[in-house]
């Protein structure tokens, strides 16, 4: 029997083998495949993109279902309500973005060029430009593993946060509770975007934050300084064999601000008292500069490395493991600890493994 190497199916291109794998094309396989893997209680792992996990050189010992549902569904569309669409969890999402721009459906235009799948999106309420998921998804239907039931979730009940849902909340080493089937988004119809939440990518398409742009200008913009930033998967650029961002931006106290140098940059957190900093600032002024790690007596051997075009990716250079990744990780948090007394912690899941 042919071993399934999670390597061959992350962004990062890291990971050992699964004990058992299976590839589910409908909502009726996706819940068969984890009620079977559940009722022989094997551990799951739900798979969609694979772009936002890490998992242990050692593999997997139970069953990877991968979440291979494609296609939507246009449940409504008129001027004044604008489009509700359904989309199956393992409909590639950048995929969505495009034909959403193409046919005047407006609102998740910044979110271009995010790699993975539908399903994956509400889970960590994916976000860049100042946008994310949690403002165009309507409900999300899952399969609840602990109720054998199909259940359903409105905006408000999945608790939406920064980079973080119910979904997330109630994953426990990467096994979900709820099982993502289909993703409902309301977006409005129109060829403008949602108004530009970024200074970058105001300053990109010529307009004030706060203003609205064409969405295909918007979209071509997000995939140009994404590209720069190695933030778009690309099979020939080993600065996207990524998790995308490996540490989430750091959520702190105002007088844990403070304490920072003047030129910090520093976000408004939603929450009162609290500040939002830059991970990769951090991590630059922390000594770790792009391309960290490439020196064949690093660490990591060279064999993964801070992206050369970004500090906040750590990416494969070519022949890493997991433990690779892992140990510019732990370098640069630890690095970022002794000079800032700041703990970063990781985006990604991680399956099997500790930071
Ligand atoms: C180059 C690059 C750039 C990136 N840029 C961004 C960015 O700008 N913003 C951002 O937020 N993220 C970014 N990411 C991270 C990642 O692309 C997103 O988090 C994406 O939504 C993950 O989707 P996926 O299908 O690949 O999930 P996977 O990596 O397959 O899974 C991630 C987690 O979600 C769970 N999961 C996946 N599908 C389901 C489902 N159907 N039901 C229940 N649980 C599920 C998995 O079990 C796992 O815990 C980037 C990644 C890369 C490699």
């Amino acid at each position: 029997m042919t071993q399934t190497l999670l390597s061959s199916l992350t962004t990062a291109g890291v990971g050992g083998p699964a004990a058992r794998y299976v590839e589910a094309r409908t909502e009726a396989e996706i819940i068969d495949a984890v009620r079977t893997a559940d009722a022989a209680g094997e551990q799951v792992l739900i798979l969609g993109g694979g772009s936002n996990l890490l998992v242990a050189d050692g593999g997997f010992a139970g069953t990877v279902v991968k979440i291979a549902s494609e296609g939507f569904t246009v449940n409504a569309e008129d001027s004044c309500g604008g489009v509700a669409v359904v989309v199956q969890a393992g409909h590639n999402w950048d995929a969505l973005v495009e034909h959403a721009v193409r046919h005047a459906w407006s609102g998740i235009e910044a979110l271009s060029g995010i790699p993975g799948a539908t399903g994956g999106t509400p889970v960590q309420n994916v976000g860049a430009y100042g946008a994310d998921v949690s403002q165009t998804i309507a409900a999300v239907r899952t399969w609840d593993r602990q109720r054998n039931a199909v259940q359903t979730f409105t905006n408000s009940e999945l608790k939406f946060g920064y980079r973080d849902s119910i979904l997330k909340q109630t994953t426990v080493e990467g096994s979900p509770r709820y099982v993502v089937l289909t993703v409902e988004f309301q977006l409005p119809l129109g060829r403008m975007s949602a108004p530009i939440r970024y200074a970058e990518l105001a300053r990109a398409l010529g307009v004030e934050v706060g203003q609205r742009a064409y969405s295909n200008d918007v979209r071509r913009e997000v995939l140009r300084l994404r590209a720069s930033k190695g933030m778009v998967w690309d099979a020939e650029d080993r600065d996207t064999y990524s998790t995308g961002s490996f540490f989430t931006n750091p959520i702190v106290p105002a007088q844990t601000a403070e304490r920072l140098p003047a030129d910090a940059p520093r976000f408004p957190a939603g929450a009162a008292g609290m500040v939002k900093l830059s991970a990769a600032w951090l991590i630059d002024r922390a000594g770790f500069g792009k391309g960290f790690g490439l020196e064949p007596d690093s660490v990591s051997g060279g064999r993964a490395s801070l992206s050369t075009k970004h500090t906040l990716a750590i990416t494969n250079r070519g022949g890493a493991s997991t433990d690779d990744v892992l140990a510019i990780a732990r370098e640069v948090r630890r690095g970022v600890a002794d000079r800032f007394g700041i703990e970063l912690h990781p985006e990604p899941l991680l399956i099997g493994v500790e930071l």
